[in-house]
């Protein structure tokens, strides 16, 4: 639940919702899927296909002040919120007994609304923090200080948290990763183009101002900045790219307890595990080996006093959503005005429920699916998932590039995809949680260390196969490597994903896409290096390889070719995994579609359009939407999926049965020569 944490875990989902992205409106919902109002008739589909299947649901959904980004995919989110935001209210109003779940949401939801309390409390949440803090003067207690914060989820320095092992998927072990950083990425410490020094210096007026509300003076507040500047942008030269952390073979260094200096000496790391309630860590990966090496040398370098005022900025950043306004305007000011672009933080109530829906996701899930989750929806998707992997096994035998030995292997990486739909069947416990009703960043700090020791908890245990990785009220879907799984929480099976009394060729665009998507995971750049046990053990002929990277190079060239805002490109690198499961998902799912009418009679007409045109629609619509020129550029760095406009135009053109049932013609901006197409699976 902690924001500034990053998507570390293995999983690839199918698109990152930003927490703080939302509007207080939902527009009315749609009726048909494909009506003219929604479309710009006047462009032609081979011009450019996003804007004539979106252009009027674009101009319909203005961006509201309150978001920075909004699409069809954001408008189900938004609608998906009510429904919880339902639930949390019952629960509230129920007469729920002390410790009870209903109890849990309700009081965490009302201390979140209590906005009396909260500013009657100021600082008084983390007094025990910074007393800790204070007390930062040498090595030792400076590595006790890292583990107690650890433990409440606020990361100086590093995260540590559990992941299957790698090399033995069934086995969970401990793992480190970089972190500290206050700006999203490492480059924004040195990008010296205009925008990277408005950034910087915005954040280092955001330091200033938590140092401020703490009571410091402005000068010895902005002291502290430059001293947490310096030291943020020496661990930032020392932090991986984000396009180096998605390659697994050089992320996994593992070692142990023992041997760990080897990495990183200068860090007491017998200390630290004893202090954050893990002495015998067992295996431990090392995603970031130089990262680390740089942090163990710099304990005794940095005086303890800027060690102190780093530690603050840290947990003062790490809460400020949870605290006094003040707080949570610096903050918002930073991460979502600067930047998103976003002129306005979305409602109170918005925020509250993100946080009570997060930190007691699978408690506030278990109400969801008994009151909106159709069992039907359940049976569908079953059989969609079903006639997905058919028309994945029969690609694979007809892919002309790939050798026998390789398509053995792939088939039974496919055949072992386990799938799971709507909701887990066995919930997660919440019953040693206290929630009180009045101190909310109380609560947070509560629910972090519940979730922090939850997941210390797994460490040197065999994988849980029935775990979820996302709840059921969250609008995505996710594939883990590691676990050889695809993942649909319930919120997803609804329009524009899933109309559960749309046509077939409808729901094989759109929500079979998804499936698609999500297996082809397993096959993309990274996928592809994890077998069907989740382990990383290469399956592939070396030929077959090397005929891969060509293949995906295509797509790489191509999405780098891409224009995103003035002289900005798209980065066909770091969007190549996303952009293999696009192009493979619509393929899967189009040949899917096909399969599935063999032998019927012609499917009519529908809103005006064949079958063939209302799969491609269908795929489009996911992607409308809006978007502020902050948030694309924002987007372009941090994101692994590419912007809606491409995620349409990206890969379409590369299909033969598009460019057919659109009548594309090569004189078209979304005519490609069959020999430039990408073809993977
Ligand atoms: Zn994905």
């Amino acid at each position: 639940m902690n924001l500034l944490k990053p998507l570390i875990f293995a999983a690839t989902g199918l698109m990152i919702i930003p927490a703080c992205n939302n509007g207080d409106k939902a527009p009315e919902k749609e009726r048909a899927v494909f009506s003219p109002e929604n479309m710009d008739t006047t462009v032609a589909p081979g011009q450019n296909f996003y804007l004539y299947a979106n252009g009027g649901w674009i101009e319909n959904h203005p961006l509201p002040d309150d978001k920075s980004r909004f699409g069809a995919f954001d408008l189900l989110a938004e609608e998906n919120r009510e429904k919880v935001k339902t639930i949390i209210e019952e629960a509230a109003q129920s007469d729920a007994k002390a410790g009870s779940v209903a109890q849990q949401i309700g009081d965490l939801f009302a201390s979140g609304m209590d906005t009396i309390a909260i500013e009657e409390a100021g600082l008084e949440p983390l007094a025990d923090i910074f007393s800790l803090i204070e007390t930062i003067n040498d090595g030792e207690t400076l590595i006790k200080a890292t583990a107690a914060l650890h433990q409440q989820q606020i990361y100086p320095f590093f995260y540590l948290y559990s992941s299957p092992d790698r090399k033995n998927s069934n086995l969970v072990i401990a793992n480190f990763y970089q972190g500290g950083l206050g700006l999203p990425d490492r480059d924004y410490y040195f990008d010296q183009s205009e925008r990277g020094e408005k950034l910087r210096e915005a954040y280092k007026n955001y330091l200033t101002t938590l140092f401020v509300l703490k009571g410091e003076t402005e000068e010895s507040a902005s002291e502290k900045t430059n001293n947490i500047m310096e030291l943020e942008t020496r661990m930032a030269e020392a932090s991986n790219t984000r396009l180096e952390n998605r390659d697994p073979q050089t992320t996994y260094n593992p070692t142990n307890l023992e041997e760990l200096p080897d990495m990183a000496d200068g860090f007491d790391w017998t200390l630290y595990f004893h202090e954050v309630g893990l002495p015998e860590p067992g295996k431990i990966n090392v995603g970031q080996p130089k990262f680390m090496a740089q942090i163990a040398q710099m304990v005794d370098k940095v005086d303890p006093q800027t060690w102190q005022d780093y530690f603050s900025a840290v947990a003062m950043r790490s809460m400020a959503p949870y605290l006094t306004q003040d707080f949570v305007e610096a903050s918002f000011e930073m991460y979502g005005r600067t930047l998103s672009g976003q002129p306005s933080m979305e409602p109170r109530w918005k925020r509250v429920l993100n946080t009570t829906s997060g930190a007691l996701g699978e408690a506030v899930g278990q109400l969801y699916v008994e009151k909106y989750f159709p069992p039907e929806a359940k049976e569908r998707m079953l059989d969609l998932v079903g006639n997905l992997k058919k028309s994945f096994a029969k690609r694979i035998d007809q892919l002309a590039w790939m050798s026998d030995s390789t398509k053995t292997q792939a088939h039974e990486k496919l055949n072992a995809i386990r799938v799971k739909i709507g909701y887990p069947d066995k919930w997660r416990d919440y019953s040693g949680l206290k929630v009180s009703a009045d101190n909310y960043a109380g609560n947070v700090l509560m629910s972090n260390r519940f979730d922090f020791t939850y997941d210390l908890n797994k460490i040197g245990n065999p994988v849980d196969e029935e775990e979820w990785h996302m709840t059921p009220q969250t609008v995505n879907a996710y594939y883990s490597p590691l676990a050889n799984e695809i993942v649909f929480p319930a919120a997803i099976l609804q329009p524009p994903f899933f109309y559960p009394y749309g046509d077939d060729a409808v729901n094989y665009g759109a929500i079979g896409m998804v499936i698609g998507h999500e297996m082809t995971h397993g096959f993309d750049d990274k996928g592809r290096q994890y077998d069907k046990d989740g382990n990383m053990n290469d399956w592939w002929q070396p030929a077959d390889a090397d005929d891969f990277e060509n293949r995906a190079q295509v797509l790489i060239d191509r999405f780098n070719h891409f224009t995103v805002l003035d002289s900005i490109k798209a980065d066909g690198e770091l969007t190549l995994g996303e952009n293999i499961a696009d192009l493979g998902g619509l393929n899967i799912a189009y040949q899917a579609y096909k399969m599935s009418i063999e032998g019927e009679k012609e499917p009519e007409m529908l809103d005006g359009f064949t079958d063939d045109q209302r799969f491609f629609l269908a795929y489009a619509r996911v992607w409308a939407q809006n978007i502020r020129n902050e948030e694309i550029l924002r987007r372009t760095k941090e994101d692994v999926h590419s912007l809606g406009k491409w995620r349409v135009n990206g890969p379409l053109p590369n299909m033969k049965a598009f460019v057919e049932t659109f009548n594309i013609q090569p004189e078209q901006k979304m005519y490609l020569k069959p020999e430039k197409r990408a073809s993977i699976w």
